[in-house]
């Protein structure tokens, strides 16, 4: 029988290459989102892959949307804790909104969303949990604290969970994309993205498809030796030790 995959944030950019390329590789995908109706019901249409709308920051909403993609798509066996935000700026000029939103998106987000999965795959055997953290979570970023400081605790958070799961067959991983070529990325102004580019040693921006194929790789029955790693998907930006 196919597995079935949560990928949160799953209709807009990285999100969306993600639960393409696990829909075609057999899993029946429930891609959530946070607000944005149309470009959701776009992709539902194009892909039919069912989508479900919730603020991943809210534990109760989260609970109940997990408890519905559950009702209507199947038990979660893969969790792709992909939904993110930011907020940037320096941070002697930073409001404490927007560092609690950043936060409650990014990293609140794994205790809501996770939480109300795990226990299914605990009982299952069977578990894959793929959380997308940032090279700007590695290295830090000018402007980015409220980011950077998510974007680590996600890899906390990952290295954690994955000791407390391994014997349960469940399997905890980091993605940490470097730039990739979302609407997010190609907003900025040509000159700084070449900028950017001139500091990625392969000498462009990522695909969000090859975010994607590593997604499906680490939630293939052959990953199940890799767990509480930190997948850097960057073209050399940033090798970490
Ligand atoms: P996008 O802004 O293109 O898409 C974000 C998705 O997350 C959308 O589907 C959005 O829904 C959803 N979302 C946002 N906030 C919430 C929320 N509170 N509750 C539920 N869903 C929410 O993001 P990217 O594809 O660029 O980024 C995806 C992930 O990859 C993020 O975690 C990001 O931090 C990380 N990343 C991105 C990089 C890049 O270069 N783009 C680099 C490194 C990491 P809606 O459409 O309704 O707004």
């Amino acid at each position: 029988m196919a597995r079935t995959a949560l990928v949160t944030g799953g209709t807009r950019g990285i999100g969306e290459a993600i639960s393409i390329a696990l829909k075609n590789a057999g899993y029946n995908v429930a891609a959530t989102y946070a607000g944005n109706d149309e470009k959701a019901n776009a992709f539902k249409a194009q892909h039919g892959i069912a989508v479900f709308k919730w603020d991943v920051a809210d534990p109760e909403a989260s609970a109940a949307g997990v408890a519905k993609v559950e009702a209507e798509v199947g038990p979660i066996d893969v969790l792709v804790n992909n939904a993110g935000i930011t907020r940037d700026g320096m941070f002697h000029k930073m409001s404490f909104e927007q560092w609690r939103e950043v936060l409650s998106t990014n990293l609140d987000s794994m205790f809501t969303v996770t939480r109300p999965v795990i226990d299914g795959m605990r009982e299952r055997g069977f578990g894959r949990i793929i959380n997308i953290s940032s090279i700007n979570g590695q290295k830090g970023q000018m402007g980015q604290a409220n980011y950077s400081a998510a974007k680590a605790g996600v890899i906390g958070f990952t290295k954690a969970l994955a000791q407390e799961n391994a014997r349960k067959g469940i399997t905890v991983n980091v993605i940490a994309p470097g730039y990739i070529a979302t609407d997010m990325v190609m907003a900025v102004p040509e000159k700084v993205r070449e900028g950017i580019i001139a500091t990625i040693p392969v000498g462009r921006l990522g695909e969000a498809e090859e975010i994607a194929e590593a997604v499906v790789y680490l939630a293939g029955d052959k990953a199940g030796f890799i767990t509480g790693s930190t997948l850097t998907v960057n073209g050399g930006q940033y090798i970490a030790g």
